[in-house]
């Protein structure tokens, strides 16, 4: 149980490793989509790419919140002064999140889409070859 979503620092790392993972899903499905159109194949196909949660909601919507402050103090639209501690910690753990993701899914070494499974064949989204890449 959780008392505060701000400083279950390693729940808000998976929190958010699970959140990139379900944007980069829901990429697929889109993309898949829009190759495959309608019928039976395309949804046995988008179908493969559905993620699970396996923390409480607010864990979620604070990751949330971190993603938006990080983005937003990438476009320098933030004084850092008025970033609270917790926050600060949990941007360490946002960053921490996005270094799992980057080594899980390696980005496709033709579309640089990143590779929903690390050990695919081929790729789905371009179709490229992935077997003769050196890992
Ligand atoms: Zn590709």
């Amino acid at each position: 149980m959780i008392t505060d979503a701000r400083t279950a620092m390693e729940e808000i790392e998976t929190a958010a490793f699970e959140l990139l993972e379900e944007s980069l899903a829901g990429e697929y499905r889109r993309r898949l989509r829009k190759r495959l159109g309608e019928g039976e194949s395309a949804e046995r196909a988008v179908a493969e790419y559905v993620t699970e949660r396996t923390q409480a909601e607010g864990v979620y919507e604070w990751a949330g919140h971190l993603f938006l402050l990080e983005r937003l103090r990438n476009q320098g639209a933030l004084n850092g002064a008025e970033t609270q501690a917790v926050e600060l910690r949990g941007l360490g753990a946002i960053e921490r999140a996005r270094a799992r993701f980057r080594e899980a899914h390696p980005p496709c070494g033709h579309c640089d889409t990143p590779l929903f499974e690390r050990q695919a064949a081929s790729c789905a989204i371009c179709g490229g070859d992935l077997k003769a890449k050196v890992a």
